[in-house]
């Protein structure tokens, strides 16, 4: 498909060839993996504050719902393209498998700079894009959330949208809603208090003590902002934050709670703060720091600068941020990586709870949600460590290996039809 080709689909792919070689796996299920089960283009014609119709493109890629109903966020950038979202895709699938979660993977996007739109051409854009996606989305077939560009609000359109056609509330369609719609606690936090779950975990295993650990975050977004957060409140110094815009450095560490107080009133300008040095986003992957996390896009970090890192933990916030040359960089200068599909997946594992507590109208507590999500974190990070040593291979291995052998597991189970 000429479609898909693309530089962030061949990274999965590359990936996922990686693995499959490695493990030795079943050559029938090869191609079937490779690509997405189900991938659906819309056009979505939007009436614009002045007058004016223009049409959107919007994408909804379903990679495999072998282990239950498919489950990913839906990223509003103007970038998104196909392959992007089946890459995407495609490491929701591992990432949920990795996690246990009863699902398969899926993602959708719109090309977009949602930042340019008022707020009522982003709800008519987003109403459209989820009538136009109606027919394969649902509670027990395909459930999207929030990433990058997208939010609450856009959840609760979704879910709006959808309920009207079925002429009932159905919270279940989506994660990432507001509380007032039967959202979860804990859900907005939950991918950056998952990422320093697993860096605790990583820090424990490399015996380094977390005051004396220093921090640098690339993305200031959902991920990052709430990962520099409550990193610093168990106790490392955040020396560098940066945005798509550009960062600040203060050897000294960031009070980020005041940080995040100025941040919103300049703007989103991080410079603006005044609480550091001004930094491009270049410089902070270059930082010499403990732990380095990557939570913007994807292929940040390539041949092209892998050799200039100078932190001892790579923790991935981001989908798909390290590519593959980079990889083996990485590892022969000793950098531990805990791996996107490892150390972003608090995100959907509280859509999980999330989903559980709306299908069953009966909601938890925060205690219970940060627990469980703990719990969850901390074995899938033993595993993948267990995995990694055992079989001497990184952790990105150990990692994809385990999440594709419980997806081919349940294909050769439940066989082919017809
Ligand atoms: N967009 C997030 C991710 O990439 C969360 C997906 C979800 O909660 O379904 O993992």
């Amino acid at each position: 498909m000429q479609e898909l080709d693309t530089h962030t689909f061949r990274l999965a792919v590359a990936q996922f060839d990686q693995a499959a070689d490695a493990m030795h796996l079943d050559p029938r299920l090869r191609e079937r993996l490779t690509l997405p089960q189900r991938s659906l283009i819309v056009s979505l014609p939007v009436r614009m504050d002045d007058g004016r119709v223009e049409v959107f493109t919007g994408y909804r890629v379903q990679h495999d719902s072998s282990r239950g109903p498919t489950k990913g966020g839906i990223r509003y950038h103007p970038d998104v393209n196909l392959g992007e979202v089946a890459a995407l895709a495609m490491w929701m699938t591992w990432k949920c498998a990795l996690a246990g979660l009863p699902y398969g993977g899926a993602k959708g996007g719109v090309q977009v700079s949602p930042h340019t739109l008022s707020h009522a051409e982003l709800e008519r854009l987003t109403r459209r894009y989820a009538a136009e996606i109606f027919p394969i989305i649902g509670p027990d077939k395909d459930v999207p959330a929030p990433d990058i560009g997208t939010n609450a609000q856009i959840m609760s359109w979704i879910m709006d949208t959808y309920s009207q056609q079925v002429g009932y509330a159905v919270p279940g369609v989506v994660t990432g809603k507001p509380l007032t719609l039967g959202g979860s606690l804990g859900r907005d936090e939950a991918t950056g208090r998952g990422v320093v779950s697993a860096t605790l975990e990583a820090l424990r295993h490399l015996n380094l003590s977390v005051e004396n650990t220093t921090v640098a975050v690339q993305g200031f977004g959902n991920v990052g902002s709430h990962t520099a957060r409550i990193i610093q409140e168990e106790g490392a110094r955040v020396i560098a934050v940066s945005n798509s815009r550009g960062g600040i450095y203060n050897a000294k560490g960031l009070d980020i709670p005041e940080l995040l107080r100025r941040y919103h009133t300049t703007g989103n300008s991080l410079p603006d703060t005044k609480m550091g040095e001004s930094i491009t986003n270049e410089d902070l992957l270059k930082l010499n720091c403990t732990v380095l996390v990557p939570s913007a896009l994807s292929e940040q970090i390539t041949v092209h600068n892998a050799a200039e890192l100078r932190c001892r933990i790579l923790a991935e916030g981001a989908n798909g941020p390290t590519t593959l040359d980079a990889d083996r960089i990485l590892e022969d200068n000793g950098v531990f990586i805990i791996p996107d599909i490892l150390a972003n997946s608090g995100g959907v594992i509280v859509s999980y709870f999330e989903w559980v507590q709306s299908l069953q109208r009966f909601f938890w507590s925060a205690e219970d949600i940060q627990g469980r999500l703990q719990r969850i974190i901390t074995s899938a990070f033993s595993r993948t460590l267990h995995f990694s040593i055992e079989r001497k291979t990184s952790m990105r291995m150990a990692a994809l290996m385990s999440g594709i052998d419980l997806v081919a597991q349940a294909h050769l189970q439940r066989g082919l039809h017809p």
